[in-house]
């Protein structure tokens, strides 16, 4: 049996001819750059998220870039964030001539850890820190109750990098009541990306900011275009950041499906919870499940309340590297999210050996990511799980 990490084919089967149709369209209607196809997706994403607006940008990395750029995260500043996550959410700082800076993870969900931004915002004396960017890794929310407390104490605007979470829901907590509240719709800005393997994936590259605050909405929407208004009246400099409105067209036919979709995910997750159970691996400290920190509750009315979206299944495991070339040997697809924390990046240079996050370098030599996507069987998930007994046996 071969079992891929994500069958993007598997989707094509009901898919394939509502895409070309959404592509057609585009193409018959020779609006290229921006027009119906885009400003239809960005107010469906944001009915989606619970927000105002949506601003339909070029990716993920760019969602993140713009909206730093909104804020005015310029030279020298610094921005606060995880050092485990996609090369993107440190990659934008550094691309702003910003200085990142590093709050080590909880070693359970392996998102940002509150306690250790709150001692970063302590030291913060000169107020240097001009934002915070936490990950909502794997499709879980990073602990925002905590995070959006610290950044109303700071004063400090929160980015969401919600480019694996967008869906994913949180039990946000004010005035003592408790409101769930979509990814991406927590923080001044929520950044969502389209590339392929989200759960929200396009057929090519594409992204969203998500904001309540009409004046940032304002200015992103400047600045994905050039910060022209009107056309050759160029306000700030942006750049060319726009979503492609095919890529917008196809996102609108996949749309329909996402909350589907998550519900088959964290029903494959729940498998593998019975599966995994069932065989001493846990018991024997071999392999540790993710740790989803909110169990899904009663459907509010109609409403889909999924806490972990699952975009990727990640477990901590011993013998990470040999068990990846077992399952790789065996066909069946896997991978590390990731093999090397911001932190210790080569391009970082002599920054890379001063900067010390135990639990990130940790979780970057025990993680693996098995296939959880919608289309896996049963049977798929049997074999996945007898194979990885037979390695530790
Ligand atoms: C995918 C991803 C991005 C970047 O998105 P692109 O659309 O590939 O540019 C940023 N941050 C995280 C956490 C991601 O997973």
């Amino acid at each position: 049996m071969k079992i891929p990490l994500l069958d993007l084919q598997a989707q094509l089967e009901y898919l394939e001819d509502d895409l070309i149709q959404a592509v057609t369209r585009v193409v018959k209607s020779t609006r290229y750059i921006q027009g119906p196809e885009v400003t239809g997706l960005e107010e469906e994403i944001a009915h989606y998220c619970e927000v105002g607006h949506g601003i339909g940008v070029s990716s993920g990395t760019d969602a993140l870039l713009i909206s730093l750029m909104a804020i005015g995260v310029g030279q020298g500043d610094v921005v606060l964030t995880t050092p485990y996550s996609f090369f993107a959410t440190m990659g934008v700082i550094l691309r702003l001539g910003a200085v990142p800076i590093f709050a080590d993870i909880d070693p359970q969900t392996f998102n940002i850890m509150p306690q250790n931004i709150a001692k970063i915002l302590q030291a913060d004396k000169d107020k240097t820190i001009k934002a915070i960017l936490p990950v909502h890794l794997y499709g879980q929310c990073a602990d925002m109750v905590e995070i959006l407390k610290l950044a109303e104490l700071y004063e400090v605007p929160v980015i969401e990098d919600a480019a694996q979470a967008i869906g994913a829901h949180y039990p946000m907590v004010t005035n003592d009541t408790v409101t769930d509240k979509p990814a991406g719709s927590m923080g001044l800005c929520g950044c969502f990306s389209f590339f392929p393997s989200k759960n929200l994936g396009g057929i090519g590259d594409g992204g969203m900011v998500v904001t309540q605050d009409k004046e940032i909405a304002q200015q992103l929407t400047l600045l994905r275009n050039h910060g022209a208004q009107p056309k050759y009246f160029h306000k700030m400099v942006g750049g060319n950041f726009r979503l492609d409105p095919i890529q917008a067209a196809a996102l609108r036919v996949k749309l329909p499906y996402l909350n589907g979709w998550h519900k088959k995910r964290a029903e494959n997750a729940a498998r593998y919870k019975k599966l995994f159970e069932d065989t001493p691996l846990i018991k024997n400290d071999d392999i540790k499940l993710p740790f989803a920190v909110y169990e899904k509750t009663e459907d509010s009315g109609s409403m889909e309340r999924n806490y972990h979206i699952y975009n990727q299944y990640v477990l901590r495991v011993k013998k990470r590297d040999t068990l990846r070339d077992w399952l790789v040997a065996n066909n069946i697809g896997c991978e590390v999210y990731y093999p090397v924390p911001l932190h210790k990046q080569e391009c970082l240079g002599s920054l890379a050996s001063e900067i010390s996050c135990p639990e990130a370098e940790k979780a970057a030599k025990e993680t693996i990511a098995l296939p959880i996507y919608p289309e896996l069987t049963s049977v798929m998930q049997e074999y996945i799980v007898e194979k990885i007994v037979k390695f530790y046996a």
